[in-house]
């Protein structure tokens, strides 16, 4: 039996955060697939790549290598040689993300790096489509979600503490406009695997919802235990 967790979920649901957490205490590697959308979105984005246009769209992955790195345990995108990991995460940027991943030929491209990671060693990796399609023998799923108005809130608090100039209403509308966008994709939609466990953390603390994740994980993997020093 593998070790590998898959947290899928929508934007904002706290997958990242969460998946973070539970694969330090588990000792396992974080993978984050949004940042690997994200920096295609990126590459697109600031190359001017029409996404309707198949094979400019072919020609550009053509020219991208990404590279995945670990800077004391927390994971670097490298875009073409340059690191971008700080560069990713405006709300346009995952607009272009959400928009470049309908694309069956972006997704295949990552869908291999992902397996690859896996193989390598014990990961929890969030996305959208980790239980169902890059990992559907992933020994535990877990299918995170929230309201939209909790995590409209919570990507709102984000941006601000980082000094950007937000608006709620504006990340909520966008927030639903992903959410459409991913569901509704013929290739890889977002959706909850059969035997995926739903968690809802809109009324939950980051804590509650790694420690249900782990207890979830130990039951289903009794070789899975926590890293402690003491
Ligand atoms: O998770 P994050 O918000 O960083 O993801 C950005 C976008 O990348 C998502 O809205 C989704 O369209 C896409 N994505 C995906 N499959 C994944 C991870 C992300 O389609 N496994």
């Amino acid at each position: 039996m593998n070790k590998n967790i898959a947290i899928d979920g929508p934007a904002g649901a706290g997958k990242s955060t969460i998946a973070k957490l539970v694969a330090k205490k588990l000792g396992s590697i974080y993978v984050d697939t949004g940042a690997m959308y994200r920096a295609i979105g990126l590459y697109m984005t600031e190359n001017s790549v029409d996404k309707s246009d198949i094979e400019a769209v072919k020609n550009a992955l053509g020219k991208i290598s990404l590279d995945i790195r670990y800077e004391d345990g927390v994971q670097q995108i490298i875009l073409n040689g340059e690191n971008v990991s700080g560069k990713i995460r405006t709300p346009e940027i995952g607009s272009a993300a959400s928009a470049f991943a309908v694309i069956p030929e972006v997704r295949s491209g990552l869908t291999d790096l992902q397996r690859e990671l896996a193989k390598r060693s014990a990961v929890v990796m969030d996305g959208r489509d980790i239980g169902t399609v890059v990992l559907p023998d992933a020994s535990v799923k877990i299918f995170l979600t929230a309201s939209v108005e909790v995590r409209a809130d919570r990507r709102y608090k984000e941006l601000a503490q980082k000094g950007e100039e937000v608006n709620i209403k504006e990340i909520e509308a966008d927030i639903r406009r992903r959410d459409e966008q991913d569901m509704t994709r013929k290739t890889a939609p977002l959706k909850q695997a059969d035997d995926a466990v739903l968690l809802d953390s809109s009324s939950l603390s980051i804590d509650e919802v790694a420690d249900r994740i782990i207890e979830i994980a130990k039951e289903k993997v009794p070789t899975l235990r926590e890293v402690k020093a003491f």
